[in-house]
C-alpha cells in the first residue's frame, strides 16, 4: 500500500514496531483515521525482541485475538531459569500464576508485527505506509502539526492533529523536537548467534548459564537456540575479537556442554550479533502535537526480555487516554490538549522506572554472582537473585501496573468497521 501525495490524517504513529503497530490498531478499532509509516518493507528482522508476555496477551485477549495469534506457530514457555555449578534454578516460573496466560509466547517479531497490521488493515480508517522513513516534523505556530517522510527518492508530507513517534532505541523523531535521552549506565553489551535445536537437548526454555564470570542465555525457537553471550560494555567486542572464534565456541560448549558439537555453527566473530546495552529515558515525552512512546522514550536493557511488553503497554495506556480527544479533534477539529500526552507520560513513568532500576540491580547481581565462580546455586550470590528473581516472575510476565484496555470503542469494535 504505497502513498505518493501528500495527505492529512488524524494520528500519524512513526515506527512499526510492537509500540507502534499495537498504537495503530488499537485506534483504528476506535474509528481514529491512523496512518502508521514504517522505514522498511517488511517487518523481517532478526534478532528483535520475540517475547510475547501474559500482559500482552491479556491484552489481545480482551479484543479477542489471543487464540488468533496462538493459531501461527509460536513455542510457549512457561520458565525462565539459570543454571550455576550444574544446578537449575528458576528465576521467574509462569506456570505457577494463576492467570489465563501461564507463559510467554515466543513468536517471530516479524510474525507479530504481520499479525497486528492484518488486524489493523481491516479497519478502513487505517493506512500503513511501508519502505516510509521519517525526515523531520512540519510546525505551524510552534505545534508538531505533521512530518514528511521520504519514499525512495521522493519526499512526502502528512499533516496530522497528532503525531506519535514510535521508531525504537535510535529514535529520530525524538531529535527532530529537541528531546534527549538520559542514559543510564549498564556493565554489559550482548553478542547474539544461533544454534541449532535438537530433539534430545534439555528442555530449557530461556536459560541463562553462567561459569567463571562467563553467561550464555539460551531462548529455546524450536528448530534453533537463541543465544547470547554478555560481554563487558566497551572493550568486549575488541578483546572478543583478539581472542578469536575458538575460543569463542570454547567458552560456549564450557556453558552448555550439550551444544559442544555444534559450536562450529558460530561462523566467526564478524557473523555475532552486536547489542549495545542501553538503559535510558527522556525527561519528557511529549512537545505539542507529539507524543513519543516505546523504545523511543525508554530503551531497556534485555533483562527479563520486557521491552516489547513495555512498549505495548505505552501503547495501551496511550490508546486508553487519547481516544476520545483524537475522535473530538476528528469530529470538532479540537486540537488534542498537552495535558492528555502528559497524562500518558505520568501514567507509565512509574512502571518504566521502577523496571529499569529492577533490571539494573539485576545486572549488578547476575555479574557478581557469575563472577563469584563455583558454589551452588542456593549459595551467596544465588539468594540475592532469588529474591530478585522471586519479585521478577510476577513482574517479568506484567511488568508493573499492568494495562488494560478501557475504551470501550475500541472493545467493542468488530473488524471490517470500527465504532465510528
Ligand atoms: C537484539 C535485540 C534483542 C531483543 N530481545 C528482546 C526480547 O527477547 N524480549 C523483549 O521483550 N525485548 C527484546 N528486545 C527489545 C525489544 O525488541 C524492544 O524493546 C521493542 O521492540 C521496542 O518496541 P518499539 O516499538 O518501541 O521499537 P522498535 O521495535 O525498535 O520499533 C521501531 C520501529 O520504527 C521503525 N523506524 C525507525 N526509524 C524510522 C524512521 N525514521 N521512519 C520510519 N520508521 C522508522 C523501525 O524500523 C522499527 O520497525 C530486543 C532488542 C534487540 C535489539
Amino acid at each position: 500500500m504505497l502513498e505518493t501525495k501528500s495527505r492529512s490524517t488524524t494520528a500519524c504513529v512513526v515506527g512499526g514496531g510492537p509500540a507502534g503497530a499495537v498504537l495503530a490498531l488499537l485506534l483504528a478499532r476506535a474509528g481514529v483515521e491512523v496512518t502508521l509509516l514504517e522505514r522498511h518493507g517488511d517487518f523481517l528482522r532478526d534478532f528483535r525482541g520475540d517475547t510475547v508476555h501474559p500482559a500482552t496477551l491479556d491484552v489481545l485477549d480482551q479484543l479477542a485475538l489471543a487464540e488468533k495469534l496462538h493459531a501461527r506457530p509460536h513455542r510457549k514457555i512457561g520458565s525462565m531459569g539459570m543454571i550455576r555449578a550444574g544446578k537449575r534454578r528458576e528465576l521467574a516460573d509462569f506456570r505457577r500464576l494463576n492467570v489465563k496466560f501461564p507463559h510467554i509466547t515466543m513468536i517471530g517479531q516479524w510474525d507479530f508485527l504481520d499479525f497486528i497490521t492484518g488486524e489493523a488493515a481491516r479497519y478502513p480508517n487505517f493506512r500503513l505506509l511501508m519502505n516510509a522513513s521519517f525526515r523531520d516534523v512540519v510546525r505551524v505556530d510552534g505545534r508538531v502539526c505533521g512530518i514528511r517522510y521520504r519514499e525512495g527518492d521522493e519526499e512526502h508530507e502528512i499533516r496530522a492533529d497528532l503525531v506519535i513517534g514510535a521508531d525504537g532505541r535510535r529514535s529520530t523523531t525524538r531529535v527532530a523536537v529537541g528531546l534527549r535521552p538520559r542514559a543510564m549506565g549498564v556493565p554489559i553489551d550482548v553478542v547474539l548467534f544461533r544454534l541449532s535445536r535438537r530433539d534430545d537437548d534439555p528442555p530449557e526454555g530461556i536459560t541463562l548459564r553462567l561459569d567463571g564470570g562467563d553467561i550464555l542465555g539460551l531462548i529455546d525457537r524450536g528448530s534453533y537456540w537463541q543465544s547470547f553471550v554478555e560481554i563487558p560494555k566497551g572493550d568486549g567486542i575488541r578483546a572478543l575479537r583478539a581472542a578469536g572464534i575458538e575460543a569463542f565456541r570454547n567458552k560456549v560448549a564450557r556453558l552448555a556442554p550439550f551444544v559442544a558439537d555444534r559450536v562450529g555453527e558460530i561462523e566467526s566473530i564478524d557473523a555475532l550479533g552486536f547489542l549495545d546495552v542501553r538503559v535510558d529515558r527522556l525527561r519528557r515525552w511529549h512537545v505539542p502535537g507529539m507524543l513519543i512512546i516505546g523504545d523511543a522514550a525508554h530503551c531497556m536493557s534485555p533483562v527479563g526480555g520486557v521491552g516489547v511488553n513495555l512498549a505495548v503497554q505505552d501503547a495501551v495506556a496511550a490508546a486508553n487516554t487519547l481516544v476520545e480527544p483524537l475522535l473530538r479533534c476528528q469530529r470538532a477539529g479540537i486540537p488534542v490538549p498537552r495535558s492528555s500526552l502528559a497524562a500518558v507520560q505520568r501514567r507509565r513513568t512509574m512502571p518504566t522506572a521502577t523496571m529499569q532500576l529492577l533490571q539494573r540491580a539485576a545486572l549488578r547481581v547476575d555479574l557478581n554472582g557469575a563472577t563469584a565462580g563455583t558454589g551452588s546455586a542456593e549459595d551467596g550470590a544465588g539468594a540475592g537473585a532469588g529474591l530478585i528473581g522471586k519479585l521478577m516472575g510476577r513482574v517479568i510476565a506484567y511488568g508493573i501496573r499492568p494495562e488494560r484496555v478501557r475504551n470501550e470503542r475500541i472493545l467493542a469494535a468488530a473488524g471490517g468497521g470500527g465504532a465510528r
